[in-house]
């Protein structure tokens, strides 16, 4: 065989893999979004809660969405306005979903000098202003982190642990218990605030229990925001309880997932669903 020939050999050989690959890939994508809502099945034996299947990375296992069946019935109903998966607004950040290195937003300045995503600066406002009026004296202490300051915190406490002995892989899982890793952080994505108040501006359970934490978590819905990190959704947030961190998603969603019960993970798996439901239902047609 001359060496053309064997080029050509190599070159069809190539394109054959890659289509052989391709297809395996595409297979393995069906397969994937293959996402389960048993319902009924399980209605019968605990009426309020229904069981969401998925094999994707963070969906991992079965695990429960605490909202009534029906109102996973009026999610599903084809009159129900759906929410792009693309909106800006439901973006999700987590350590499986990075942020790319130096991402940027066009930022907003709070009164106290903190930076927020320019486009929550008005709902924000409006959700600190009638938090206020209830008698909360809210403090937003912590909003937009830029990339570069999420670097710098990591590796000051990445340098911390080794300087006190510990090897590179436990001085990051020790670091890692309390500081998201750069671009895991939803700080970043200028979109999230911690809210406390003058009299309690420790970062702890407690603040739940306060009227302010109290009144933010009843009311966030009402102005787009959610309580993203809940107490019995930490296994699939993989962020512990955090009763003073909000996160705008927008009236239309924050409403659906206060409605459901769900966190922000779950919501977005059960828009996914809706999109392949949707599918589905234009095939059948
Ligand atoms: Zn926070």
């Amino acid at each position: 065989m001359n060496y053309r020939r064997y080029a050509a050999f190599g070159n069809t050989f190539c394109a054959l893999a890659i289509t052989v690959i391709l297809m395996v890939v595409v297979v393995v994508e069906a397969l994937g979004s293959g996402l389960l809502v048993r319902a009924d099945e399980v209605a019968e034996e605990k009426p309020e809660r229904f069981v969401v299947e998925s094999s994707r990375q963070w969906e991992k296992g079965t695990f429960a969405v605490s909202g009534s069946p029906a109102s996973l019935a009026w999610m599903l109903k084809p009159g129900v306005k759906k929410v792009l998966l693309e909106d800006w607004k439901l973006l999700l950040v987590n350590k499986e979903n990075l942020l790319p290195e130096g991402y940027k937003i066009e930022t907003k300045r709070l009164s106290n000098g903190l930076l927020v995503d320019a486009r929550i600066y008005d709902p924000l406002m409006e959700f600190l202003k009638a938090g206020n009026k209830a008698g909360c004296n809210l403090l937003v202490c912590s909003a937009y982190r830029p990339y570069e300051r999420q670097v710098e915190l990591y590796e000051a406490d990445l340098a911390k642990y080794q300087s006190m002995g510990y090897s590179y892989e436990k001085a990051c899982a020790i670091t890692e218990e309390t500081l998201a890793v750069p671009g895991a952080s939803e700080h970043q994505a200028g979109l999230s605030v911690d809210i406390v108040t003058l009299r309690h501006q420790v970062l702890n359970d407690a603040f739940a229990d306060t009227k302010a934490g109290k009144w933010l978590a009843e009311h966030a819905h009402e102005y787009g925001f959610i309580l993203r990190y809940p107490k019995d959704k930490e296994e699939i947030t993989g962020i512990n309880y955090e009763p003073w961190h909000f996160r705008y998603v927008g009236k239309e969603a924050a409403e659906q997932i206060h409605e459901l019960g769900c966190c922000l993970e779950e919501y977005l798996m059960l828009q996914k669903i809706l999109v392949v439901q949707n599918r589905t239902d234009k095939t059948e047609k």
